[in-house]
């Protein structure tokens, strides 16, 4: 089972060129326009502009002169606040991209509890699934207890016949879950993350996920219920549909990145070693989309200019599309393939397509792409 040993991406000087080459230039590209890698201007403003329009949002809920139908687009619109924060302040700052002070990042990853996650668990998991991308078994992404069969490496059940129809609707429920059920199950039931096993949670990390989730639900829901004219019920229900578009929006964006007709699933050997260096392995499992657009990028913090986040996590995402012009580059002089689709609609299709190929029990899918295969000989 690839969760009990250890995983080592094998590596050698042929496979070394490509990341060397493209450290060098990336380093290059900082010292010469004389920048850093963290967040700039445009990563405060986005700060401040979330905090304002989030409290913008609160206090237009709260100041019970909204009709049913504005308060229930003003809960909409906090959603997609919420999920803003997410994409562009939480990720990096977890990723401690947001500055070269830990403080400050520690700081801004707070931002997770404070929009209905848990910081602590969310660096345990994503890391899990930052080293290991497409791995069964450490990928926690791959990882839904039988729900939906994103890797071949997960058992079949009759149900995943249907699953590029069904995954659509669930993943509308991603966020709610994810605010509601998840957290408290990682903590409460779940022992293992990928490959650590048997975690014991500080105490201090309990006490802070009651303080986040009290304060999401208490300004989400509590609140409003006690000082707004609507009934409890509508209320609730505007709160629980606020979740809906945006989770859908989320799992999206991010699933067409790594399960897609195109990726490879690779397979650690007996030695629980991956025939692949981690950047050749990073540029077989993932896939950009709409890197040229500039509002989209900015709107989604670069979740879809991702082979670039996985390369160089520690880099702020405000910098991801002009490295990505250098990743393209290398890519070209190294022969290596850089995997993008130009438009949405196209990743979208893709994933449908993976997903219906991994509804059949004996899906066929590659285990190793190009570079992989050029660079074992
Ligand atoms: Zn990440």
């Amino acid at each position: 089972m690839t969760s009990s040993k250890r995983v080592k991406f094998k590596s050698t000087p042929l496979k070394d060129d490509f990341i060397r080459d493209l450290r060098s230039r990336v380093d290059q590209y900082f010292k010469s326009n004389n920048i850093s890698q963290y967040g700039n201007m445009e990563m405060y403003f986005k700060t401040a502009l979330s905090i304002v329009v989030w409290l913008g949002f609160f206090l237009l809920i709260m100041s019970g002169t909204l009709s049913n139908l504005g308060l229930f687009l003003a809960y909409i619109g906090w959603g997609f606040v919420i999920i803003f924060i997410a994409f562009n302040i939480m990720h990096d700052a977890t990723h401690d991209a947001y500055s070269e002070n830990q403080k400050v990042n520690q700081f801004w990853s707070y931002s997770m509890d404070f929009i209905g996650g848990n910081q602590y668990l969310f660096r345990r998991m994503h890391g899990a699934h930052h080293g290991y991308v497409n791995i069964h078994g450490i990928d926690v992404t791959l990882e839904t207890h039988g729900q939906f069969r994103f890797s071949p490496d997960e058992p079949w059940l009759p149900k995943h016949k249907w699953q590029h129809f069904y995954t659509f609707g669930l993943y509308g429920l991603a966020m709610l879950h994810w605010v509601t059920i998840k957290d408290f199950k990682w903590f409460f039931v779940e022992n293992n993350i990928g490959n650590q096993k048997n975690i014991k949670h500080p105490l201090k990390e309990y006490v802070i996920l009651f303080i986040g989730k009290t304060f999401y639900y208490g300004t989400g829901f509590i609140l409003p219920m006690i000082f707004l004219p609507q009934s409890a019920l509508f209320i609730f229900m505007c709160w629980v549909l606020m979740h809906i578009l945006p989770g859908l929006t989320f799992a999206l964006m991010f699933q067409v990145t790594h399960v897609y007709e195109g990726t490879t699933y690779p397979l650690p050997d007996d030695k629980g070693n991956i025939e692949n260096n981690y950047a050749l392995h990073v540029l077989e499992t993932t896939a950009d989309f709409c890197r040229h657009s500039k509002l989209g990028t900015w709107l989604m913090g670069g979740i879809n200019i991702h082979v670039i986040h996985h390369l160089f996590p520690k880099v702020c995402h405000v910098h991801y599309a002009a490295l990505t012009d250098i990743l393209k580059e290398t890519c070209d002089d190294h022969q290596i393939v850089y995997q993008e689709n130009k438009r949405f609609l196209t990743a979208l299709r893709k994933h449908y397509d993976m997903l219906k190929i991994l509804s059949e029990p004996n899906a066929v899918v590659p285990r190793a792409g190009k570079a992989t295969m050029a660079r074992t000989a």
